[in-house]
């Protein structure tokens, strides 16, 4: 270990102490200032085990923390950045807090989620074995630049990557990947057939409506949800892959999929979700896990972390999910249509640096489709843009409740009883849970009390 590295490491190491001595959590930050003193910080450590890393727009932190409760129940040591701190600082911070003084990371398999945007950086300082590409949409634009630009930086890195790559055979904008390195033979397709929501019109606005190879329009037999489906270019042929995995027979009224022949029970009615899963069946085959253990977590594993997370909450059934892109927001939209009676909508809209400042995102979102929606509250920074926006969508605005202040909102959402929906942004989904968890306190406190 050079000198260099050797400093790195020590310094690292008590910077994590003395936060953790001052009690606080470690995070984000000692990987900041190690990254601003030694740009090739990451090469420090040493990592013998294999790397398994989760990208995409949409459904990482849920991809990442399904992966890792598989791996976990079988008794192996996973290191994990389940809160999604997944920029190169963040996962520096991770590797700090899991080393020894040489910089060594023990663990049977480190699975982390990565920010499209870092992957090129982080992987060309620690070796990945398995990368996971989950979808490409528009997102957070301020940050990550045009989509094209995103999905050029990973195929730049693909170019000399030999290890497994795990697609999303419906994206053409993940689909284009397998064709980055053809020396590469570890290349694996995931696929989802076609479910009964499925359209022959797009649904809403989508990327990738022409052929990435030839620029010919694409043609689809159907779309899943945004540009998501099957498609082929009439030119040259671009989409006929043969899936490494495929999601059969995908039932939202039960809900349950079938998998190489097997059915699962899955917890989540949504088609979204059924891709999410299908990318953890996909790696979860490459690394040979028994079907008993891929059974039960299908079944019972929740995430709770603001992603498809219910709550029972003074007699509401209330289901909350993250929404940082239209899609994302469509996809909760969707998933609400599908309870066939009436219902009420949160929906959280902040500004934050984290978010994006600019919110204009939301007019892509396809409020048109609203069914049986007897009510919607708007909270967060920007309540009054979404509720203009809903507004717009041709929603009786005598029906939209406006409350910046959460709290507020909460005691107004809940003032009823029923079906409940909660959509929150970025940096206003972990407000909103704690803000459901303060007034279920103060339900159950006022019943002691009374
Ligand atoms: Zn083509």
């Amino acid at each position: 270990m050079s000198l260099k590295n050797t400093l790195t490491i020590w310094f690292g190491k008590l910077m994590v102490k003395v936060l953790h001595l001052l009690g606080k959590d470690a995070g984000n930050a000692p990987g900041l200032v190690l990254w601003e003193l030694n740009k090739d910080c990451l090469k420090a450590f040493r990592v013998d085990c294999p790397i398994i890393a989760v990208t995409g727009t949409n459904g990482k932190t849920s991809v990442t923390n399904y992966l890792n409760h598989i791996f976990e129940s079988t008794g192996r040591k996973i290191i994990t950045n389940k809160q999604g701190n997944n920029l190169d600082t963040g996962i520096t911070s991770l590797l700090l807090n899991n080393c020894d003084m040489k910089g060594r990371v023990k663990a049977d398999y480190l699975v982390l989620e990565i920010d499209e945007s870092h992957v090129p950086v982080i992987f060309s300082k620690l070796k990945l074995e398995t990368l996971v590409l989950l979808n490409f949409f528009r997102d957070q634009l301020d940050r990550n630049g045009e989509v094209e630009t995103l999905i050029l930086k990973v195929k730049k890195f693909l170019e000399t990557f030999e290890g497994n790559v795990v697609l999303n055979a419906d994206d053409p904008n993940v689909s284009r990947l397998g064709l980055a390195n053809p020396e590469n033979k570890n290349i694996y397709y995931f696929s989802v057939e076609k479910y009964a929501g499925a359209t022959e019109k797009p649904y809403e606005v989508g990327e990738g409506k022409f052929c990435p190879m030839c620029g010919e329009e694409l043609r689809y037999d159907y779309y899943q949800y945004s540009h998501v489906g099957r498609f082929c270019c009439p030119k040259c042929g671009f989409g006929r892959v043969k899936p490494y995995v495929t999601a059969e027979n995908v039932r939202l009224d039960v809900p349950s999929v079938t998998f190489g022949g097997e059915e699962y029970k899955i917890s989540h009615n949504s088609i979204y979700y059924v891709y999410n899963l299908s990318a953890v069946y996909a790696a979860a085959s490459l690394y040979k896990f028994d079907k008993k253990v891929l059974h039960e977590t299908f079944e019972k594993f929740e995430v709770n972390n603001g992603r498809l997370e219910k709550f029972k909450v003074g007699g509401s059934d209330l289901l909350v999910n993250l929404a940082k892109n239209p899609v994302g927001a469509n996809m909760t939209l969707r998933v609400m249509n599908e309870h066939k009676g009436e219902k009420e909508l949160l929906f959280v809209l902040n500004d934050n640096l984290a978010d994006g400042h600019d919110v204009s995102w939301i007019w892509d979102i396809n409020f048109s489709v609203f069914s049986g929606v007897t009510r919607v509250v708007t909270s967060g920074t920007r309540a009054y843009d979404i509720a203009i926006r809903i507004k717009c969508s041709g929603y009786d605005p005598d029906r939209i409740v406006v409350r910046p202040d959460l709290d507020d909102a909460m005691k107004e959402f809940f003032n009823t009883r029923g079906s409940k929906y909660a959509i929150a942004n970025y940096t206003a989904i972990q407000p909103t849970r704690a803000a459901i968890k303060r007034y279920k306190a103060g339900l159950k406190e006022g019943a002691s009390n009374g």
